[in-house]
């Protein structure tokens, strides 16, 4: 599956706001975003971001979308067929469509803190390092339910990418949604997410109302 391959700060800053795409680097100095003074906050990229605009509200629907993309990591294409499926399924679509990408495989990997970031929580999966339920799976995009087990296959247990890994994620807070046991790298999905527990600042409503033009 395609995915973005280009400068990631350069996204935060075009949504004007922290994304915490990178991992540890995101709670440092580092950050472009955290680097300039508020007021200087000049931040969109390109020759024209300078330039405040007034947003209309299509401006705004859209821009809730293209953060939520770029927070969980899904182009366009697999972004709006989560739609289709969230507007499908009983309940309400804005957060059906949240809850599916909360349980993407690479997702829950992150969350479980077995990963510094989704992107890197994304490679773990790709690289064959994660078992579902005992067996092992390699698309990021596996769709998670109650009472899987995610775990870092018994053979990487060793590497030192882990170790790493877990000295930067071991005071994460695992949602409630989740059960970790970070010592043995593996986790059980317990249930599906309540809206009031997941974090991501998307407010998914805009979403649904630019999709429903
Ligand atoms: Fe975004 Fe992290 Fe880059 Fe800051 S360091 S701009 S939060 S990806």
């Amino acid at each position: 599956m395609a995915r973005y391959i280009g400068a990631v700060c350069r996204l935060c800053r075009r949504e004007e706001e922290k994304l915490f795409l990178k991992g540890q680097r995101c709670m440092t100095k580092m950050c472009p975003i955290t680097r300039r003074p508020e007021k200087k906050r000049a931040i969109i990229p390109g020759q024209h971001g300078a330039q405040k605009k007034k947003v209309s509200e299509y401006g705004l629907q859209l821009r809730e979308k293209q953060k939520a993309k770029r927070i969980y990591g899904v182009l366009e294409v697999q972004f709006r067929n989560y739609f289709e499926i969230a507007a499908n399924t009983s309940g309400v679509t804005g957060e059906n469509l949240l809850r599916l990408l909360e349980l993407r495989l690479d997702n829950v990997v992150y969350r479980l803190g077995l990963g510094r970031s989704r992107t890197e929580a994304r490679q773990v999966v790709r690289h064959n390092h994660v078992t579902v339920n005992g067996k092992k799976v390699n698309i990021p995009s596996y769709e998670l339910k109650a009472g899987d087990v995610v775990a870092i296959k018994e053979k990487s247990f060793s590497r030192q990418r882990f170790k790493d890994i877990l000295d930067i994620t071991g005071a994460r807070v695992v949602p409630e949604w989740l059960s970790a046991d970070q010592g043995n790298l593996r986790g059980t999905v317990l249930s599906a997410p309540a809206r009031d527990q997941i974090d991501t600042a998307v407010r998914e409503t805009l979403i649904v109302e630019l999709y429903s033009k």
